[in-house]
């Protein structure tokens, strides 16, 4: 009967995941076209691509979080992972806010192995290749790294013992967050200053899409920019120097999904 019901309340949050994402999205995008300088058709042409990406990381998404779901049903019921060791075994404001924070960290070591072991970043450069950041790069995934993803949300949700409650907040506030994150909106930098003392910020995002390291290699984090700045990887560039893409896929398209999709398996045949 739990599972029954674990079950039914996945497929009706993960319906409210995707309009929420959806509906954050075309508002954001809206915005940016009202606040930018390209008209809406270039803004179109350059959104296409990263549109196709949906198709997919959607049906790798749904079908690797029913099993996230059911991994996070088994640690509940076996009060399993690092949450169960604190004091007290049910979910309070406090271990909500912890089972945050980790997951965020958790997220933060996910983004470091994806640039910093080579066969992982074969993969996550299709994201960096965008060489126009805004709210629709965050769809820029190579399928293989979604599947990566999630796989990897999976041993967090294991190790950490993260309930569902969990992670449907923290899935929640992560859409808005990495929308936001790469949105090219432009907010007013005294209230970015205060956000960035706490959040990755769309300016700090920016930075990480610059084209060449170390800047690359910096503001990795997710929701929170409290790990960049524990760990030395956090930095600020000035907006005007920012070049986005990435240096080693200068001399392929950045706007042809096929060529985008078989990059990573050309490069191994190539080596
Ligand atoms: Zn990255
Ligand atoms: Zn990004």
């Amino acid at each position: 009967m739990q599972a029954l019901l674990h079950s039914l309340w996945n497929n009706h949050s993960t319906l409210l995941q995707i309009f929420l994402f959806l509906g954050v999205i075309i508002l954001i995008w809206v915005a940016e076209l009202h606040n930018a300088l390209v008209d809406a058709k270039e803004k179109w042409r350059h959104s296409r691509v990263n549109l196709l990406f949906i198709t997919t990381a959607l049906p790798i998404q749904l079908s690797l979080s029913a099993l996230v779901i059911l991994v996070s049903g088994w640690v509940t019921i076996h009060h399993w992972g690092l949450l169960y060791l604190l004091p007290g075994t049910t979910y309070g404001w406090l271990k909500y806010l912890i089972a945050f924070l980790l997951l965020d960290f958790c997220e933060y070591v996910y983004h470091v192995l994806m640039h910093k072991t080579p066969k992982f970043w074969n993969f996550h450069l299709i994201h960096h290749s965008d060489e126009e950041v805004d709210v629709s790069t965050t769809l820029r995934e190579h399928p293989c790294e979604t599947f990566i993803r999630v796989c990897f949300l999976m041993v967090w949700v294991f190790l950490s013992g993260a309930s569902i409650g969990v992670l449907l907040l923290r899935q929640t506030i992560q859409t808005v967050a990495n929308l936001t994150a790469h949105s090219n909106y432009k907010i007013p930098v005294k209230i970015e200053r205060i956000c960035q003392l706490l959040f990755i910020t769309p300016r700090l995002h920016q930075v990480h899409h610059h084209f060449e390291l170390p800047y690359t290699d910096c503001n990795y984090g997710d929701v929170f920019c409290i790990w960049d700045r524990l760990f030395g990887t956090y930095r600020e560039m000035p907006e005007e120097d920012i070049k986005f893409g990435v240096d080693n896929y200068q001399n392929y398209s950045s706007s042809d999904f096929k060529a985008l999709i078989q990059h990573p398996f050309l490069e191994k045949k190539n080596k």
